[in-house]
């Protein structure tokens, strides 16, 4: 009886100590390996999708281990639609890393105008390039983001993303194809127009995807101090809750500086529950991708005027 009790206190406080330090301890594990993966001998192409699948294994572990609501599930409560978006997240950021990048950017010599700026400190520090680029991609990313909830045209599709009921790692996918296209090209767009260079590139999409997995995570991960400057996983609860005033704030990516600097940050004192999220009763929205893909065509149908 003494060692079940002991070895129970003994799980428990391997949780608390995961629950406090996972979050802190991915990032920089994600962080020190892709900064690896552009200084050491490896193409970084096979260390980010190494270090991707490392990220999907230890997420899954973490949702199963210490759900944040069990109610939400994991990955074995996935719906086709779930596991239909994830499965085509991967085709369409490599559609638009070949449109953006090999296209466009790999044909500039012909016409010059996609370099906007010809400032970017190639030679700098990777992680000093890093930072700069996540700072101007964050912008980038904020007003689209905004404006896929504030323009009526582009929340016919972004509305699928906030249809999710419950949110774990497999869903940080779910967006409709241009929805997610868009997101990742126009970060992408941003650092071609500075002229950050490939691996750069490659880095801060990884990163931001594997930040992506996490805040959509039902892994109860408590994020302290990196409340105050990331858009942590308590402001992407916030965005996904319905009654919370968060489901019109907390637009960025990475950072939460954007949403400071234009007023939408908000993060409730009290984080343990988020509840209700979704869309309210105004919205009839379908459950399968077919019909979702149809969506932003029969608005009238999915979405009356309260
Ligand atoms: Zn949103
Ligand atoms: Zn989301």
């Amino acid at each position: 009886m003494i060692g079940q009790a002991s070895s129970a206190t003994l799980g428990d406080s391997a949780q608390s100590l995961v629950r406090r330090y996972a979050y802190g301890g991915i990032l920089l594990f994600a962080l020190l390996v892709l900064w690896w993966g552009v200084e050491g001998p490896y193409p970084l192409e096979y260390v980010s999708n190494g270090l991707y699948v490392v990220m999907l294994a230890l997420i899954i572990g973490l949702e199963i281990w210490i759900p944040y609501t069990p109610s939400w599930g994991d990955i074995r409560k996935a719906s086709r639609a779930d596991v239909t978006y994830f499965l085509l997240a991967a085709p369409l950021d490599a559609l638009q890393m070949f449109l953006l990048v090999g296209l466009v950017a790999g044909t500039a010599q012909y016409h010059h105008y996609i370099q906007v700026f010809d400032i970017w400190p190639s030679g700098a520090p990777v992680l000093l390039q890093l930072l700069l680029v996540t700072l101007i991609v964050d912008v980038a990313k904020y007003w689209y983001h905004r404006w896929t909830h504030e323009v009526p045209l582009l929340w016919r599709y972004h509305s699928i993303h906030h249809s999710l009921d419950r949110l774990e790692m497999l869903r940080a996918s779910y967006f409709y194809p241009i929805d997610i296209f868009l997101t990742v090209g126009i970060g992408t767009l941003a650092m071609i127009a500075f002229g950050v260079g490939h691996e750069i590139i490659i880095f801060h999409n990884v990163y931001a995807g594997i930040t992506g997995l996490l805040n959509h995570s039902n892994a109860d991960l408590r994020c302290g101090f990196f409340d105050h400057f990331l858009n942590s996983i308590g402001h992407h609860r916030a965005h996904h809750s319905v009654g919370l005033p968060g489901s019109q704030s907390n637009y960025g990516s990475f950072f939460n500086l954007a949403d400071r600097m234009f007023g939408t940050r908000y993060l409730p004192e009290d984080q343990s529950s988020f509840e209700p999220l979704g869309l309210d009763e105004t919205y009839d929205m379908p459950d399968t991708v077919l019909k979702q893909l149809a969506v932003p065509f029969r608005w009238q149908r999915i979405h009356r005027a309260p």
